[in-house]
């Protein structure tokens, strides 16, 4: 059966009684249909999180098709449950862009899914609207400024402020806009980025609440005046009318698995262009409600748990107390570098050289000084000997490494992995980051690639350089990093598989989002809007007269 075939044949409880189930009063709730409901958070505000556990779940360096953490990452939260441990999953909403490009969804698979997912996959609450509004409607209002009396003296030439769509389309990656004449507006330069990558995305998914989510609006900046001093929305004005539509977006959204366990889907920045992770008030929400939490962080663990452990819990206040890694046969056969049509084929060669990847990423949480387990997501076409292999491995390391069967069983698939979180809970974590707050930039940079990437080295363009020079100016320069690169490989090169280490990470340009409070330094080719591939996935989908969608995924 498909992903899509079995959360069809699932029966949903009332969203009503998931919230019962969570602790949330009626009041607390706001209904979106029978199934989903907005979370109104501020009677929870003075609820202790002391004691809780925070479980988050990462990965190595995936194949095109993803590896399961959101898989895995519903199967623990199910399996934690029939332990009698009570918990919530926390995890990110969406984006249509790789829903209707290659990924598929994000609402994990097989027995360990989140539902509705058809509704979760498309359009949901209008989270990915509402933010794709509020992002446009700024800048109609900046360059609405400029039409008229423009009193900061704004430059044209300097707007750093863009347009965002919810969707893959390149050809929008450079556009030129204000044509027509005098009454048109100013001719400029822009772009459009995919909503994930929205500086309004990131603070969607880092604001404690409203007041805050509100100031952080008013500290974005747009663009420069012509003596090049940085403007901000508090200076225009506009931080009110921008927080007002994202008042509703604001909430986490509350659904269920398959098995009943209330989960929250909240914020969907990418972990490859942005910070990877839902949002701080949803994993706050679940932490206050239940003892065990468990979310995810996007991509990588070069990535995504990187950004979580730099980015999202100074802001949360908890730092994980376990980290799973999610491993498959097939991504470390190709970080040992099998074609992805060979992934099927017992390779053990294959499979040895592609050890190094899991090997790195579980170092590197290790010196992040967390308790780590390895999560080995089992597919059919895995053999034995290669299951083995990677037990054995994580075993020399001093890593338990547990084989999980979310994707086939849902939570009793995956119960030995719960139990040994559990278990790992109890271990003292000695939690170090990857740099200092302290640190400029640069050495934030330099830090991130040589220990966390293990590469030679950053180098910085003359136009990042320029950057920096600017930010300093600007109180800017020990802000933390958000390094936008390829999610294939550690280094900025997807074709540099497996554990490399002769490489330097080139930053061609630094994107300041000052209301997120962090600077983004774009690595390598990485797109801060997507493309589509040749067969998208929107060419499988199918709607019949009765309004039944198939192929979804
Ligand atoms: P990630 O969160 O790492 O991107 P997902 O959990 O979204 O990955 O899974 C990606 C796709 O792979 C989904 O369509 C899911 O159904 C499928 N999948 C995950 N685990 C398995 C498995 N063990 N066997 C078969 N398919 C799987």
């Amino acid at each position: 059966m498909t992903d899509l075939e079995i959360a069809k044949a699932a029966t949903l409880t009332p969203i009503v009684d998931i919230a019962d189930k969570a602790g949330l009063k009626e009041d607390q709730i706001e209904m979106y249909g029978k199934y989903k409901a907005k979370v109104n958070v501020t009677g929870l505000k003075n609820q202790s999180i002391e004691g809780h556990k925070l479980v988050l779940v990462t990965s190595i360096n995936p194949t095109p098709a993803g590896e399961g953490k959101s898989t895995v990452l519903v199967g623990l939260g199910d399996a934690m449950n029939q332990l009698d441990k009570q918990t919530m999953i926390a995890m990110r909403e969406p984006s249509m862009g790789p829903v209707m490009g290659i990924k598929g969804g994000a609402t994990g698979g097989g027995y360990s899914q989140v539902i509705p997912m058809e509704d979760i996959n498309l359009h949901f609450t209008g989270d990915m609207h509402a933010l794709t509004s509020a992002h446009n409607t700024l800048m109609a209002l900046v360059n609405n400024y400029l039409q008229h009396d423009n009193a900061l003296n704004l430059d044209p030439r300097r707007i750093i402020w863009n347009r965002v769509e919810d969707v893959n389309d390149r050809t929008l990656r450079n556009v030129i806009t204000g044509l027509g004449g005098v009454t048109q507006g100013i001719p400029q330069e822009s772009s459009f980025d995919i909503t994930a990558a929205s500086e309004l995305m990131a603070i969607l998914c880092l604001a404690s609440d409203l007041t805050d989510l509100k100031a952080r609006i008013g500290k974005i900046v747009v663009g420069y005046t012509h003596d090049k001093v940085p403007v901000s929305v508090a200076e225009l004005g506009f931080e009110d009318a921008i927080t007002i539509l994202l008042k509703d977006a604001f909430k986490p959204n509350l659904v269920q698995t398959l098995a009943h366990t209330p989960t929250l889907i909240h914020g969907g920045p990418f972990a490859n262009i942005a910070h990877g992770c839902n949002s701080v008030i949803a994993t706050k929400t679940a932490l206050q409600l239940a003892d065990y939490t468990v979310t995810e962080a996007g991509f990588g663990a070069d990535l995504g748990a990187e950004k979580f452990l730099d980015i999202k819990r100074p802001v949360l206040g908890k730092t994980p107390d376990v980290v799973v890694i999610v491993a498959t046969v097939r991504a470390l056969k190709y970080n040992g570098g099998q074609s992805v049509k060979e992934l099927t084929t017992e390779n053990i060669d294959a499979l040895n050289a592609g050890l190094p990847n899991l090997q790195r990423h579980m170092q590197n949480i290790q010196s992040f000084g967390l308790p780590t387990v390895v999560a080995i997501n089992r597919f059919t076409s895995d053999t034995d000997a290669e299951l083995n292999l990677i037990k054995e491995y994580c075993a020399a390391q001093g890593v338990t490494a547990v084989i999980t069967e979310s994707w086939g069983k849902g939570g009793d698939g995956t119960l030995d992995l719960a139990k040994e979180v559990v278990q790992l809970t109890t271990k003292p974590a000695n939690f170090t980051s990857s740099y200092e707050a302290d640190d400029t930039i640069e050495a934030k940079l330099n830090k991130i690639v040589t220990n966390i990437y293990h590469g030679r080295s950053v180098s910085l363009t003359k136009k990042a350089q320029n950057q920096l020079k600017t930010f300093a100016k600007n109180g800017w320069d020990k802000l933390p990093v958000c390094v936008a690169k390829t999610q294939y490989s550690f280094s900025d090169d997807a074709k540099r598989l497996g554990a490399p280490t002769d490489f330097d990470v080139e930053i061609r340009e630094f994107v300041p989002k000052i209301g997120a409070g962090f600077i983004v330094a774009l690595a390598g080719n990485v797109m801060t809007m997507p493309g589509l591939p040749k067969q998208p996935a929107a060419l499988k989908m199918k709607i019949d007269a009765q309004g039944e969608i198939t192929g979804l995924f």
